[in-house]
């Protein structure tokens, strides 16, 4: 008999009538003759009060506590979701993290799995019980709880998943799929019906609100066809697997913009050996992570280098490079806040020549001006002022043939 992995995030089950109707559709899927292991979120909003509970107690909370706290809001949920099975007449048990033997490293807050037992998910299955597990937590080799991070509760379900062989992995969220543009600010944007797990990952800041992207990279790798869909619909959603490149003939899949970036110039640099390592290392260790970097060919010896760090990163890096400046003699330094990063992504880009050009060409076409560029096999792009990104995710979106009819 098939098991499909059901995961239900916070906002599917935010009061006790959310919660019934999540429990009809995983006794319709139990009643098919599936095997039917459910991953529960907290419900919507608790997460975020019990980190604020917590931080009228300090400032600074000791993480392992915070942990122990924040795996209160799946227990609860995953307790009541089993009750109301039960309720209903169905067998029933919840697990917490540490019960289904999820195993992770020790670094709280943000653990990563290591491993799933799963031995008492099998029994249990094994005897038709319908078994509800506290997604977003787990227990290190010292058996402390420990949380995966934020919207963790998706990498759970999908290491679930990959761990019993499931037949599918379903995501259930509010909203009804993955779609080709943010559809707040292109309203031609079309839901995807089946995507790869690369173009997931490099469209994090479409994909990261539906799914914790980690959770992606881990389906990936064990190969667990992932079905993003709706609670509220019957509808089917995006499928997130491995798709040959191909299949479809287009070149783009989707357009995506991001605006937490900003960038950073360094004029006039000494172009030799260890300047870029002088430029970098004080901001690595500032734990600031570095987007793009573009560095012009040398004139005269000198060069212009240009990256971008996160917005609210940005003081602290311009400081630096101040600093660094002064150090190395570069000319000055300069900062800009008002950009934004637009990118188009897809497979088909590997078979087709002519993406780069076209998305060029749309963006003049409009006059907005491209400051800096960066590729990847299957993207894209361009950073531009942050007034015009949504004209170019429009355009953009239009020029690749992705608007719905
Ligand atoms: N409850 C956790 C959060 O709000 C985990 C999850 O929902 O996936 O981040
Ligand atoms: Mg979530």
């Amino acid at each position: 008999m098939g098991i499909i992995v059901q995961k239900y995030g916070g906002t599917s089950v935010a009061d006790i009538d959310h919660i019934r109707n999540v429990a009809k559709r995983i006794t319709k899927t139990y009643d098919q003759g599936y095997n039917v292991v459910v991953v529960i979120s907290a419900m919507a909003g608790v997460t975020d009060e019990l980190i604020d509970m917590a931080m009228q107690v300090t400032d600074s909370p000791e993480k392992r506590e915070l942990d122990v706290l924040l795996a209160t809001g799946e227990q609860t949920t995953a307790a009541l979701l089993a009750m109301t099975l039960k309720a209903m007449g169905y067998p029933a048990m919840s697990l917490l993290g540490h019960q289904a033997e999820v195993l992770t490293d020790c670094s709280f807050g943000n653990a990563r799995i290591l491993d799933i037992g799963a031995g008492r998910i099998k029994e249990l299955v094994d005897e038709r019980n319908i078994v509800v597990v506290a997604g977003f937590q787990g227990s290190d080799q010292n058996g402390n709880i420990t949380t995966l991070g934020r919207g963790g509760s998706d990498t759970t379900a999908v290491a679930i998943a990959a761990v019993l062989k499931a037949d599918s992995c379903e995501i259930y969220t509010d909203v009804d799929g993955i779609y080709t543009a943010d559809p707040n600010i292109c309203e031609k944007a079309r839901k995807i019906d089946t995507i790869s797990y690369d173009e997931m990952l490099n469209m994090a800041s479409l994909g990261a609100k539906v799914l914790q992207i980690r959770s992606v990279g881990f389906a990936k790798m064990h190969d667990v066809p992932v079905h993003v869909r709706s609670s509220f619909s019957e509808e089917e959603g995006t499928m997130v697997m491995n798709v040959d490149c191909g299949m479809e003939s287009l070149m783009v899949s989707a357009v995506t913009h991001e605006k937490d970036q900003a960038r950073i110039t360094l004029k006039k640099v000494h172009d030799q050996p260890g300047i870029a390592a002088k430029i970098f290392t004080p901001v690595s260790e500032a734990g600031i992570v570095v987007d793009m970097i573009v560095q012009n060919t040398s004139a005269e010896g000198f060069t212009d280098l240009t990256f971008t760090v996160p917005k609210e990163s940005f003081k602290t890096a311009l400081d630096i490079q101040r600093r660094v400046a002064e150090k190395i003699g570069a000319e000055d330094v300069l900062g800009d806040k008002n950009i934004a990063k637009v990118s188009v992504v897809g497979v088909g880009m590997r078979n087709h020549s002519g993406v780069a050009s076209k998305m060029f060409t749309v963006l003049a076409q409009e006059n907005i001006n491209i400051m800096m560029i960066s590729t990847s096999e299957i993207r894209i792009s361009c950073i531009i002022e942050e007034k015009y990104t949504e004209l170019a995710v429009r355009i953009l979106h239009t020029a690749f043939g992705l608007d719905k009819e």
